[in-house]
C-alpha cells in the first residue's frame, strides 16, 4: 500500500527518499522492514474497524478497501488493494453514482443516509465522503460506510412494542371503566328483585328476565376479567429454576382434572435438567392453559372414539443445544393445520364458551422468557405443542444433558 498511496508518504519516508542515493543496502532493508511493519499495523487497524472504509485515488482507482466495507456493501471476498476502478469494485451502479453525484455537488464531510437493496434485503447506510486535501493538493477521496440496518430494525421493533403497550393500556383502561357500571347494574338488579318481591308484583316471567340480565352481566364481567388478565402488563420475577420441577408441580396440581377425565399423563425426560431463568407462577400458568386445552380437546371427542383408544397426554423434555425443549402432545380432536397456526391469536377459539385468550397469554409468557412456542396438528391426530427456553448460563457442567447419568 505504501508504494501506491501518495498520502502515505510520511515525513519520515520523504526524508529517506531524498537521501536514497547515499544510504547503504542494510539500512534500506531496515527502513523497508519498518515501513512494512507500519503498513501491517495500519491495515490491521482498518480491517478491524466496524466502519467500512474505501480509499480512491485521483484516477478513481481503489487503493484500499477494508473488510467492513466489503461486508457492508456486499462486495464478497477480495484483496484490500484491488487495483481496480471504484466503479468495478462497487459493482452496484446506484451506490457508485450516488457517491460521485454527492462529490460533484460538494456534499462532503458529513454522514448522509443511503438506502440500498441487495440479496432481496433493504439496508440502511450512512455514507461520509471525505476529500483528502493537503497543501491544496488532492490525494484522492476517502469513503466511510456505516451500516445502520440492525439498529433501525431494533428501533422499529421498539416503536411497535410501544404502540402495542399504549393500545393495551388504553383498552385495559376502558375495560376497567366498563366494569364499574356493570357492578352497579348488578347491584340495582338485586334491589329491583327485592322491591318487586316486597310489593307483591313479582312473577316468574319478571324473575326469568332478571335472571337473564344477571347472567349476561356476569358473562360480560368474565369477558372483561379474562381480557384484563391477558393484557395487563406483567413483570416476570425471574429466578433460576429447573423447568422439570415446574412441570411436575403443575402435573400434581392438575392430577384431579386428569383423573376425573380418565386421562393418562406420561412424562419422558432425558438426563438431568438444565436451569432456566423463569417466573415460576407464570410458567405454571402457561402450562395449566396448555394442559387444560388438551383435556378439553380429549373430552370433546365423541364417546365412541374415546373408548377406542387410551386418552393420553405425552410430555417430553430434552436439551437441544442452548435451549431446553418441552413438547406436549395429546390424543384429542386435533385441528386443521391452517387453524393450528392461528391458535395464539387473541380471541381465536373454536369452543362455544371459549375466550380464545388462553394461548395468547401462553405466547406472551414464553416470549417474555426469551423462548419460542409452536403448535402442530392434524384433525384426529391430536395437538403437539413445543416450547423452547434458553438454558441459563449458570447451569453446572455436570448437570448438562445426560452427562450426570453417563458418569455414574
Ligand atoms: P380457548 O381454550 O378459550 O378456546 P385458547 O387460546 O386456549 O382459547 O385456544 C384457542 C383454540 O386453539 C381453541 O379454541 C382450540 O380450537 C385450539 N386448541 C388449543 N389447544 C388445543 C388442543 N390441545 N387440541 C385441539 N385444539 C386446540
Ligand atoms: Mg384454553
Amino acid at each position: 500500500m505504501a508504494g501506491v498511496v501518495p498520502a502515505m508518504k510520511s515525513g519520515f519516508l520523504k526524508r529517506i527518499l531524498d537521501r536514497a542515493e547515499k544510504i547503504d543496502k542494510d539500512s534500506i532493508l531496515d527502513y523497508m522492514k519498518q515501513i512494512a511493519q507500519e503498513r501491517d499495523l495500519l491495515v490491521l487497524m482498518f480491517d478491524n474497524m466496524s466502519e467500512g472504509t474505501l480509499f480512491v485515488d485521483e484516477e478513481d482507482m481503489v487503493v484500499y478497501v477494508n473488510q467492513s466495507a466489503r461486508r457492508i456493501l456486499g462486495l464478497g471476498d477480495g484483496p484490500a488493494t484491488p487495483e481496480m476502478s471504484m466503479r468495478r469494485v462497487l459493482g452496484h451502479q446506484d451506490i457508485y453514482e450516488f457517491c460521485k453525484r454527492m462529490l460533484e455537488q460538494d456534499r462532503v464531510n458529513f454522514f448522509q443516509d443511503y438506502v440500498f437493496h441487495y440479496n432481496d434485503e433493504t439496508r440502511f447506510l450512512k455514507i461520509n465522503i471525505i476529500p483528502l486535501i493537503k497543501n491544496n493538493e488532492s490525494y484522492g477521496t476517502l469513503y466511510l460506510f456505516i451500516d445502520e440496518t440492525d439498529q433501525r430494525r431494533q428501533e422499529q421493533k421498539l416503536r411497535e412494542a410501544e404502540k402495542l403497550a399504549a393500545l393495551t393500556t388504553l383498552s385495559a383502561g376502558v375495560s376497567h371503566e366498563i366494569r364499574n357500571p356493570l357492578n352497579s347494574l348488578s347491584i340495582h338488579l338485586q334491589l329491583l328483585k327485592r322491591q318487586l318481591a316486597k310489593s307483591g308484583a313479582e312473577n316468574s316471567e319478571i324473575d326469568d328476565t332478571i335472571g337473564i340480565f344477571q347472567s349476561e352481566i356476569k358473562r360480560l364481567n368474565d369477558v372483561i376479567e379474562t381480557f384484563l388478565t391477558a393484557v395487563r402488563p406483567s413483570q416476570p420475577q425471574f429466578r433460576l429454576v429447573r423447568l422439570y420441577d415446574l412441570v411436575t408441580e403443575t402435573l400434581t396440581l392438575m392430577e384431579p382434572e386428569f383423573g376425573e377425565n380418565r386421562i393418562q399423563v406420561t412424562l419422558h425426560e432425558e438426563g438431568d435438567w438444565p436451569l432456566v431463568h423463569a417466573d415460576q407462577d407464570q410458567i405454571k400458568q402457561a402450562l395449566i392453559n396448555i394442559f387444560r386445552n388438551s383435556v378439553e380437546a380429549i373430552v370433546s371427542q365423541s364417546a365412541e372414539t374415546r373408548d377406542d383408544k387410551q386418552d393420553q397426554i405425552l410430555i417430553h423434555m430434552f436439551r437441544d443445544g442452548e435451549t431446553v425443549a418441552l413438547t406436549i402432545a395429546d390424543s384429542g380432536v386435533g385441528m386443521d393445520s391452517n387453524d393450528a397456526r392461528r391458535i395464539f391469536e387473541p380471541y381465536f377459539t373454536t369452543k362455544p364458551k371459549g375466550t380464545g385468550l388462553g394461548l395468547m397469554i401462553v405466547d406472551r409468557i414464553i416470549r417474555e422468557h426469551q423462548g419460542t412456542i409452536v403448535a402442530h396438528s392434524h384433525p384426529g391426530e391430536g395437538m403437539r405443542i413445543r416450547i423452547d427456553l434458553p438454558v441459563a448460563a449458570e447451569t453446572p457442567r455436570q448437570l448438562e444433558y445426560g452427562e450426570a447419568k453417563r458418569h455414574e
